[in-house]
């Protein structure tokens, strides 16, 4: 099956007590037991949820595992990943992931005696100066957030399989429709699914998928047993969303190039983030491992000048002001202040997050619309 008929179809089946097409929003916190113990594979909703097993094996299908597992939000299912760990282990990530990655990792985690290390991969080699026998995992995002840079999976992913290290990638920016780690050796695929999966900025939620059973079992034990699981409502916004992924992230591909190539010829913008570009760092890894560069598009003005940025992101209609991304409408995000500022302000730097920087999520509005609020609030900087 392709992708498209994947996304509408896979794991999704008909009410067979009514025959209603949609799955139904299964909002219930218990099932009835004929004797304890003996049910229809449903105990209690911690555990298992009909209209979130649905969405399981949806999002399975899409990143071509196994199994996956729905949290209340990506950063309940990144928490979950990382409980796989114990004190003494060490992980080895990224220097400029998400902002809350980092601060999961150095404000609660390291407390608990796991290391972590974080450093440039996109240097694939750079990895094996960090491995010692703790490392137990490998946590990379790509496209990353905000410089769009990216990690070579199958690279990464050799390092790690060599080693005895589990890999995990955080796919929000990519999506299953551009990008399926695990056919490159990933052994977990993370989402948030807030963003692209969901697609219409109305739900938070995260998922993880494997193709393995027994880290699958792992995930799913720590799931139950910590308590980050979403609703039935949510996982019924996430499944409607699905059904149209393909269609959207296509759509969002295409204004992201129109937008990222008009920037790159502004004479107010510095320089232009976008892995499509033939002279961007990572672009042929792009081309390798990704369908297409996605509609996340960041940018500097000229000066990196902190007013200047604020003044574009004050002055367009059409993008709001907001953080996350994957919506169908346009945001324009100014990481240095909002979704970064959680990061000490000399790493965001080094990452090149600095105050004149702006990230756009480029939605699925008319292109022509998007062109022209960018080209009047440039005007105004
Ligand atoms: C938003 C995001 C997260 C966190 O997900 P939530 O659903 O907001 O908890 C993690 N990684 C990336 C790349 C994200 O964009």
């Amino acid at each position: 099956m392709k992708f498209g008929t994947k996304a509408l179809h896979a794991g999704i089946v008909a009410d067979p007590s009514t025959g209603a097409i949609m799955t139904p929003i299964f909002q219930t916190s218990t099932y009835v037991q004929e004797y304890p113990g003996t049910h229809k594979g449903y105990a209690y909703a911690r555990g298992k949820n009909p209209t979130r097993t649905q969405l399981e094996n949806n999002i399975a299908a899409l990143e071509n595992g196994t199994n996956a597992l729905c949290f209340s939000s990506g950063m309940g299912a990144i928490d979950a990943v990382i409980k796989l760990l114990k004190p003494g282990d060490e992980v080895i990530t990224g220097d400029d992931i998400y902002g809350g990655s980092y601060r999961m990792f150095s404000k609660i985690y390291e407390p608990f005696g796991i290391k972590f290390h974080y450093i440039n991969l996109y240097d694939a080699e750079n990895i094996k100066n960090y491995i010692n026998e703790n490392t137990k995992l490998i946590w990379a995002e790509t496209p990353t957030n905000p410089t769009l840079k990216i990690v070579d999976i199958s690279a990464v992913s050799a390092i790690a399989k060599a080693n005895h290290i589990l890999l995990a990638i955080d796919n929000t920016f990519a999506s299953p429709y551009l990008q399926n780690p695990l056919d490159m050796g990933a052994d977990i695929v993370m989402h948030s699914a807030t963003k692209y999966l969901g697609g219409h900025s109305d739900v938070v939620m995260g998922a993880l998928v494997t193709k393995n059973q027994e880290l699958h079992d792992r995930l799913a034990f720590i799931l139950n047993s910590c308590g980050a699981n979403p609703g039935p409502m949510d996982c019924f916004l996430v499944i409607r969303g699905i059904k149209t992924l393909h269609l959207r992230v296509k759509a969002h591909c295409e204004n992201g190039r129109a937008v990222a190539h008009y920037l790159r010829n502004h004479p107010k913008i510095g320089k232009v983030y976008w892995p499509g570009f033939e002279d961007a760092a990572g672009h042929e890894t792009a081309k390798k491992q990704m369908r297409d560069f996605g509609g996340m598009v960041s940018f500097t003005l000229k000066g990196d000048d902190f007013e200047a940025a604020m003044r574009f992101a004050t002055n367009v209609e059409v993008f709001t002001l907001a953080e996350s991304l994957g919506g169908v409408e346009s945001l324009v995000n100014h990481p240095a202040s909002m979704t970064h500022a959680s990061i000490p302000k000399p790493e965001r730097e080094k990452a090149g997050v600095v105050d004149g920087l702006l990230r756009l999520s480029v939605g699925v509005e008319d292109i022509e619309d998007l062109i022209a609020d960018i080209e009047q609030a440039l005007e105004k900087v």
